[in-house]
């Protein structure tokens, strides 16, 4: 089982995909904590994204032309830590052609410690990383007990959920959330809602690949 930049390409255009179905419910939780653009701005940043790295060729190329575009067409401070997740990630298969399910985890885990460095967000804190940092942790737990790559996103994409979930006990310390204090109560972070949809749509991509398989 290898990972190849086809792969990332088509991981990339299904959250595309997928983030621009949701793009109503995102905005709707930035309303609720923060300015109502998460949405708009993040299906924005997917779309370009996809667009340009159609033709990129490495699974560097195409994780680090991601996060140049995110970061480009995002803004603000959720495109440079979008851009960052990306950008980190991809200095972790500079010389690679193809990743293992291994190496694909020590990915996602180079762009969880730069976002957090770049934020300086902890779990708890009510952001992207509270989804992100679980959905990690699973996937190098699947590394672990040898799992498939199918096996490992789907772990992944439910470890995020229930972080993004868990957010919406939280008050937040990081971002324009931190201005509504106990107010945030009761809504979950629009940005751990987008890594949840990335991680759930990376599963549906790889899964439509294990079932055409056959
Ligand atoms: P903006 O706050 O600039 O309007 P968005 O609305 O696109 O940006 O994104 C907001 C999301 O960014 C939040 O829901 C949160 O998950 C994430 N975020 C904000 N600040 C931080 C931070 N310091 N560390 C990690 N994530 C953050
Ligand atoms: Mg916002």
């Amino acid at each position: 089982m290898t990972i190849t930049a086809s792969d990332l390409r088509g991981m990339i255009t299904a959250i595309s995909a997928t983030i621009a179905e949701n793009v109503s419910m995102l905005n709707a939780l930035d309303s609720a904590l923060g300015d109502g653009d998460h949405g708009t701005t993040i299906s924005g940043g997917f779309a370009a994204a996809a667009e340009q790295t159609a033709s990129a060729a490495s699974p560097f190329d195409v994780l680090r032309l991601t996060g140049m575009t995110l970061m480009n067409r995002m803004g603000g401070s959720s495109g440079a830590l979008f851009g960052t997740l990306f950008v980190q990630a991809a200095m972790t298969v500079k010389d690679v052609e193809t990743l293992t399910l291994q190496q694909f985890a020590a990915m996602w885990q180079a762009g969880n410690d730069g976002v957090m460095k770049r934020g300086k967000a902890a779990p708890g804190d009510k952001t992207m990383v509270d989804a992100l940092s679980p959905a990690v942790a699973a996937l190098r737990q699947s590394v672990a007990q040898g799992e498939t790559m199918e096996q490992a996103l789907r772990a992944a994409a439910a470890a995020a959920a229930q972080g993004a979930n868990a957010t919406t006990e939280m008050t937040a310390r990081h971002g324009r959330a931190q201005y509504v204090g106990e107010r945030a109560v009761g809504h979950m972070d629009a940005g751990a809602q987008s890594v949840a949809l990335m991680f759930s749509a990376m599963h549906d991509y790889w899964k439509g690949k294990d079932d055409g398989k056959t």
